[in-house]
This record gives structure tokens, C-alpha cells and sequence, in this order.
């Protein structure tokens, strides 16, 4: 068919430039090792952070909401399809959060698009970290607010933005709590003094601290200490709650308002059964069994330091997402395809989604890995890093 020649010339020129890239499906489940066409490889690319994506008691749970309750909704929240378990799993999501109500959306990229829209006018002002997630940035497109965006984790632009913005009605400053990036934490406790300061909203985004940080993986707000002074977290049932979907946890007044004016929820399919149950059991998985967490930690600090030793540039991470920054696109491309050859499946990012000489293989150590799997990956690190000159 005629038409798209125009975007078919500006695939090739990827090509040419040795950035296009192809998706990998997965011939198994997402687990510590995966199979990639035919071969079993060490998996580092997931945000399966406790390798909760296939754990017993969460598709017991899922397959039992299926016989009880079918394999879909038919209708969105606001008219027919809110079920019973929809409300339980939000009030149980909140009470775990230590926050008044949560909402549920159809993931967090959704979450982030449906909220500044709805709450902010052209009276009000975003103040938005420059590295904030893209579900951030878009959610800040559709809002007809004023904004400001601060470098990236620079208390002193941030207190500049905030002074300078004094006549708007209402200022939301809206930060990652963990950059997805970099693996690096938001911090908090000098953004929530500074907006308590000049009364300005916090909206934090915790899609990579959920299940990661805090008390039984409740969060970056948890992990500070700062229940309670937080007006908007985001959270995502995608990453280390191993299923799919979004939330705020806030207030009871944010979330009746959501319901009447957040858009992703107003006008899209609710979540099956399955979703639902399964993320209402991985809440009691991270109440009842805190090992995953433990292991998660265990197998960052092995695995960071493994990779630092080897004299790789993990950047600034202090998380389980540990970043080995090459800079050259096509070079990173490199690394993760020669990486693939010697069993280890860890993608390259370049731009657009980080900056333009800052790509990078992204790894992800989950508490599935064994001892003996990040070792071999650190052996594949060493090996390939050496071949292409990165070492
Ligand atoms: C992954 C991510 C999201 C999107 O979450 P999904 O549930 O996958 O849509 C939002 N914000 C941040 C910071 C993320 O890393």
C-alpha cells in the first residue's frame, strides 16, 4: 500500500545509523531466565523486580476470578463495570499505602495522563523534574496549566521555580520517586519541605519504588518517612506488583474527583477479574512475605558491584535498576546484542529516551536471580565489554 514511504525512509536511515530495533518476544514466562528464540538466557530487562509475574498464590488467585467472574468487564468504571472486588482492592491498596482512598486506572501511563488534566486549569502551574517519566510529560501536554520544568533533582531550580511562581492559583511540583533511568531516588524530603514551604501540591510518581522501597515495598514516601505529606502518589501494578495497571493513592476528595473527571477512567474498559485479584494478592505477598524484597537487595548490591568492579559506569543509581552507560547508540546496540549471544538478555537504550550520548544497557536484577545467574552475567559483562572496547 501506498503512503508511509516518508516514514519508511527515516526507518532505513535507523538502520543505516544501527538503531533500529526489532521486538524480542519470549517463548516462556517472564522469569529470572527466559527463552529467546529457542535459548534459555539470563533475563535483566524486566521490571519484574520480586518475580511476582508467575507466583503461585497470585494465579490461584487470577484463575479463581475467572470461573467466579469471566475474563472481562464490558463497560467502563463510571457506568457498569465496577465490580466489588474493584472497590476491596482499592480500600486495601490504601490502607497499605497509609492513605485515605486509591483509584485504580488501566496502568500507570494512563494514571499520569488522566490526573493534571483533570485537576489543574490556566490558573495553575505544573513544576516538573526535566527527567520525569514520558507518561509525566504527556500528562502535562494535555493539561492547559502553566509549566516550568526544574533540572533534574536541583533543589536550588526547584525553590527558583517555586518562588517565581507565586501568583498561579494552584502549583503541583510532580517528581519520579525513582528515575527509571539512572536507578537514582528522588529527593523527597528537600522537595516536600520546599513545597510545604511555598504551599505548593506534591504529586509523586513511584512506578519503579512500588514493591522496591519502604516498609514491605510501599515506597519512596514510605522509605522517607513521609506518610501523610504527599498529596498525589502514583503507583503502577505493572512493575514489581507483577500484573497491570495504575493508581493514585490520596485523598477520598482526589479520588471522587478522578472518578467524575479523569479521562482514562471516564472513558475506558475497566480491568478483568484476573487483574484485579492477582494485584489484591500480591498485596498480601508483600505483607506476608518480605524475603522477596530481601533477596531483590541482596542481588542489587552483588550485581552493582560486581559491574563497578569490572570498571563498567553504573552512573548514580541507588536502586535495582543499574544503568551501564556506553554513550555511542550503535555501541550500545552492540553490547546488548553480543550480550544476547552469551546469554544474557539486557537492552540498549538510546535516544530518544535518554539523552543523545548517554545511551546505555539498563539492567534489572529481580529476587529470582540466583547467585550463580547474575555471576554468569557479570562473565558475559566482562567477555563482550572487553571485545568492543568498553573496558
Ligand atoms: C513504567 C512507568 C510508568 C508506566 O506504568 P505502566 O503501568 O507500565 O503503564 C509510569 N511512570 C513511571 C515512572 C514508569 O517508570
Amino acid at each position: 500500500m501506498k503512503g508511509f514511504e516518508y516514514l519508511q525512509q527515516e526507518l532505513d536511515q535507523m538502520k543505516e545509523q544501527g538503531t533500529f530495533r526489532r521486538l524480542v518476544p519470549l517463548e516462556s514466562e517472564q522469569d529470572a531466565r527466559v527463552v529467546i528464540n529457542g535459548k534459555e538466557v539470563i533475563q535483566l530487562s524486566s521490571n519484574n523486580y520480586l518475580g511476582l509475574t508467575n507466583h503461585p498464590k497470585m494465579k490461584q488467585a487470577a484463575l479463581e476470578s475467572v470461573e467466579k467472574y469471566g475474563v472481562g468487564t464490558g463497560s467502563v468504571r463510571t457506568i457498569a463495570g465496577t465490580l466489588s472486588m474493584h472497590e476491596e482492592f482499592e480500600q486495601k491498596l490504601a490502607k497499605f499505602k497509609h492513605t485515605e482512598a486509591c483509584l485504580v486506572f488501566q496502568s500507570g501511563f494512563s494514571t499520569n495522563q488522566g490526573i493534571l488534566s483533570a485537576i489543574l486549569t490556566d490558573k495553575d502551574v505544573v513544576i516538573s523534574d526535566e527527567l520525569n517519566h514520558a507518561s509525566i510529560i504527556d500528562g502535562i501536554r494535555l493539561t492547559k496549566a502553566a509549566r516550568r520544568i526544574y533540572k533534574h533533582v536541583d533543589m536550588e531550580d526547584l525553590e527558583a521555580a517555586l518562588k517565581e511562581t507565586q501568583e498561579y492559583r494552584k502549583r503541583i511540583v510532580v517528581t519520579d520517586g525513582v528515575f527509571s533511568m539512572d536507578g537514582n531516588i528522588a529527593p523527597l524530603p528537600k522537595i516536600v519541605e520546599l513545597a510545604e514551604k511555598y504551599d505548593a501540591l506534591v504529586m509523586v510518581d513511584d512506578a519503579h519504588a512500588s514493591g522496591v522501597l519502604g516498609e514491605n515495598g510501599r515506597g519512596t514516601i514510605d522509605h522517607f518517612n513521609l506518610n501523610g505529606r504527599v498529596h498525589i502518589q502514583v503507583g503502577t501494578l505493572s512493575k514489581a506488583i507483577g500484573v497491570l495497571g495504575g493508581y493514585i493513592a490520596s485523598t477520598e476528595t482526589l479520588r471522587n474527583y478522578l472518578i467524575h473527571k479523569g479521562r482514562p477512567f471516564l472513558f475506558s474498559t475497566s480491568h478483568p477479574p484476573a487483574v484485579i485479584a492477582a494485584s489484591s494478592a500480591a498485596v498480601d505477598v508483600l505483607l506476608d512475605e518480605p524475603e522477596h524484597m530481601e533477596r531483590l537487595w541482596e542481588n542489587t548490591r552483588f550485581f552493582k558491584e560486581g559491574l563497578q568492579a569490572l570498571g563498567f559506569d553504573t552512573g548514580i543509581s541507588e536502586t535495582p535498576i543499574t544503568p551501564v552507560i556506553v554513550g555511542d547508540d550503535a555501541l550500545t546496540h552492540k553490547l546488548s546484542d553480543r550480550l544476547l549471544e552469551l546469554g544474557v538478555f539486557a537492552q540498549g537504550i538510546a535516544f530518544p529516551t535518554v539523552a543523545k550520548g548517554k545511551a546505555r544497557v539498563r539492567t534489572i536484577v529481580t529476587a529470582k536471580h540466583t547467585k550463580e545467574d547474575l555471576q554468569a552475567a557479570l562473565d558475559a559483562f566482562e567477555k563482550a565489554g572487553k571485545e568492543l572496547g568498553i573496558l
